[in-house]
């Protein structure tokens, strides 16, 4: 399978760290091709603004959404956004790794959804292609994910809401959104609590729940 992994956190010796590196070596040793958008390392641009299309459908208004359909219709939009949509264009599965930031993703990650996600790439409004006739259709994604509070906070009920819930922003407004299956998410609850011991384990289920992709 060819893995596309985006991957956002800051800190490459953090316990996210340990996650991707873990996930790096099972999926090659699965055989796996693997390309990997490490955001914070790229410098990643998270702001989608006028500078991303090199030529303009409409230069006197900024139409985001048109521009995107224009940009990637004629093959002018900014190189780093181009290079992303090749490697998703390659990709059969997408792996999104990153901390929860405020019940969400952080901002490095959403406005590389924003700038990369381009529409008439992911779906096509005019022509209604989206959820079953998305144009990633075909594809999977998958989200893993770490947060600082316990599953019971984080459970229907609990102080927070399901975070299952929370995340069907993403994988169902997103992922099915585009087309793509949308996998179960890999979720790591209670992380900064972890204990070396406590952390070597879950890197150790990591691995395994990788190896039955
Ligand atoms: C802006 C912001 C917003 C946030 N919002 C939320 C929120 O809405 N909800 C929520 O629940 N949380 C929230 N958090 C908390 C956040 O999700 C956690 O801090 C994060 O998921 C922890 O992951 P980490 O990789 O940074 O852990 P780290 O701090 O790097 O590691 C945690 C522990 O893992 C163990 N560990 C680290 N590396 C290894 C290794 N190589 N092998 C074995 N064990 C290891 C260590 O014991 C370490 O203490 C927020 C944090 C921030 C900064």
């Amino acid at each position: 399978m060819n893995v596309l992994y985006i991957y956002a956190h800051p800190e490459p010796r953090s316990f996210n760290g340990a996650l991707r590196d873990t996930a790096m070596v099972t999926l090659a040793r699965a055989g796996h091709q693997v390309k990997a958008s490490n955001l914070y390392v790229m410098k990643f641009k998270a702001v989608l603004d006028p500078q991303d299309f090199r030529i303009r459908a409409n230069p006197n208004h900024f139409n985001p959404a048109a521009e995107q359909v224009h940009g990637f219709g004629t093959g002018s939009l900014a190189p780093d956004i181009r290079e992303e949509v090749e490697k998703i264009s390659w990709a059969d599965l997408l792996i999104f790794q990153f901390p929860i930031w405020w019940s969400y993703m952080p901002a490095i990650l959403k406005g590389w959804i924003d700038r990369v996600f381009v529409q008439g790439f992911v779906v096509d409004l005019g022509e209604g292609q989206v959820y079953d006739h998305g144009l990633l259709r075909g594809k999977k994604a998958l989200i893993v994910a770490t947060c600082g509070s316990t599953k019971e906070m984080y459970s229907r009920g609990g102080v927070h809401g399901d975070l299952n819930e929370h995340l069907s922003i993403i994988t169902h407004n997103i992922f099915e959104f585009t087309g793509m299956e949308a996998l179960p998410p890999f979720i790591i609850y209670n992380v900064p609590a972890l204990t070396r011991e406590a952390g070597t384990h879950e890197l150790e289920r990591y691995r395994s729940f990788l190896e039955t992709l």
